[in-house]
């Protein structure tokens, strides 16, 4: 099969984004609504989401095209560089070869703007007025904060109370672009009382903050909902991080044997990888595909592949995916964007075709992974990049004792700027492993929902 090319323009940033949904021998199966357990039409999706990203959610094209106005907020800094790690190379003495994707340039400091900023387009364009998200450590709230101030939409942030208190900084960030931060569980919404009334010092969970989110959007004609992670559509903006690494490993004059990426919903990991695997599922080029979760919230690793709810309060649509539960909260981890009881249904499914090998790894080797690539490479890593980060190393030392140069490739999604408490308290020593809670996590998975 001839090899598929893609269009860039003058910057040497594509034009289109790729959708792997064209290549996957097969698709995963349909998203079920909460109350009926029937297969969901675009109609039911409409009060959600504009029907631009309904029929994204949906579309088996390979190229989408990128509209011209959401190319040129790109432009601002993309496309983002790809560095060769030669000193951390050196600090390992590995024969390898590391590539780092860095992400950390956008104005949020991660690669949710990718999404932020198409998603914000799409709602403009079919007159919305408002939009309203959960954010957990706040990345993903500071980039929908951004993009409504770019296109002029006003923004409310339900952010897990944990982090509202713990993070002030991410919170003033969101206020600053203009957006509204309310605390989650908070007693605006039915969800939120509902919980409050069972548990008052309820901290919060990205779940609970999701429930507060759709419950908003639903009740009001001028108002949707974002989601930053997960579904197809967001996997899909996300692919500009990988089409701008396939010109510039070309360029490199190198292509990756290993791409390794963090995983929470999985955005950002399909992002960099996704339009490698689809080299690979149409036979051009081979490529081994690693994802890094944490230890303490491991959906891939130890969960099921089941339909769950995508929330606490069965509000948002039930997907076919890795859960550990959706009513699991996981232990309080610093890297707050990979608390999430689910996955991408595109990377479970990937996952389970055998295209992705997930691993775990534990938060105290994640930080000195972080710590050792800061000191080597100059970037400090947020909390959920040092996953892919020590991921990286890992094959970097598996070629060292194999005496193989093979070329690795990783996502470095985010700066930790915002992080530092948490760096603060790793070189303290006040940072610790987490065990896997088979106990807590067979109760949460207890509540699946049975679909025939
Ligand atoms: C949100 C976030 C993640 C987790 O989300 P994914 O959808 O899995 O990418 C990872 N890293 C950073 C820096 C984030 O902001």
């Amino acid at each position: 099969m001839a090899t598929v090319k893609y269009v860039l323009n003058e910057d040497q940033m594509p034009t289109a984004w790729y959708n792997v949904a064209a290549d996957m021998p097969s698709l995963p199966p349909p998203p079920l609504h909460p109350g009926t357990g029937q297969p969901l039409g675009p109609a039911d999706l409409a009060p959600l989401f504009p029907m631009a990203l309904i029929m994204q959610e949906v579309s088996t094209e390979r190229a989408i095209e990128i509209p011209e106005e959401v190319q040129q907020i790109y432009r601002q800094w993309r496309p983002t560089p790809l560095y060769r790690a030669r000193r951390l190379e050196q600090a390992l003495d590995t024969p390898a070869k590391i590539y780092y994707k860095y992400e950390g340039v956008s104005p949020a400091g991660s690669h949710k703007p990718n999404t932020a900023i198409a998603q914000a387009y799409y709602n403009k364009q079919e007159g919305v007025k408002r939009l309203v998200t959960e954010t957990g450590a706040g990345q993903w709230g500071s980039s929908l904060a951004l993009a409504g101030a770019m296109f002029g939409l006003e923004i409310e942030v339900y952010m897990v109370k944990v982090s509202y208190n713990q993070k002030p900084y991410r919170r003033a960030l969101m206020e600053a672009y203009g957006a509204r931060v309310v605390a989650s569980p908070s007693t605006e919404t039915a969800a939120g009382r509902a919980i409050l009334a069972e548990h008052p010092d309820s901290t919060g969970s990205l779940g609970i903050a999701i429930s507060e989110a759709v419950e908003m959007a639903v009740q009001r004609e001028d108002t949707k909902y974002a989601l930053g992670s997960v579904l197809n559509h967001v996997l899909l903006h996300q692919t500009v991080i990988g089409l701008e690494c396939l010109t510039q490993m070309e360029m490199a004059g190198d292509y990756p044997d290993v791409i390794v990426g963090c995983t929470g919903g999985g955005s950002n990991f399909s992002g960099i990888a996704f339009p490698f695997i689809g080299a690979k599922l149409r036979g051009e080029r081979d490529v081994r595909v690693v994802a890094v979760e944490p230890a303490a919230c491991p959906s891939l690793t130890k969960g099921k592949l089941a339909y769950d709810y995508g929330d606490t309060a069965h509000l948002a649509p039930m997907v076919r995916m890795h859960t550990l539960g959706s009513t699991f909260v996981p232990p309080g981890i610093h890297a707050g964007g990979l608390r999430y009881h689910g996955m991408a249904p595109l990377v479970s499914h990937l996952t389970e075709l055998g295209e992705i090998q997930p691993i775990a790894t534990q938060q105290l080797e994640t930080f000195a992974a972080g710590l050792q690539f800061a000191r080597a490479e100059g970037i400090l890593p947020a909390p959920e990049a040092n996953h892919a980060v020590a991921g990286a190393i890992r094959e970097a030392l598996r070629c060292k004792e194999a005496g193989k140069s093979e070329v690795i490739l990783f996502n470095l999604c985010g700066h930790g700027h915002f992080d530092l408490q948490a760096y603060t308290d790793y070189q303290a020593g006040k940072l610790k492993d987490y065990e896997y809670s088979e106990e807590e996590v067979a109760m949460a998975l207890a509540g699946l929902p049975s679909v025939g």
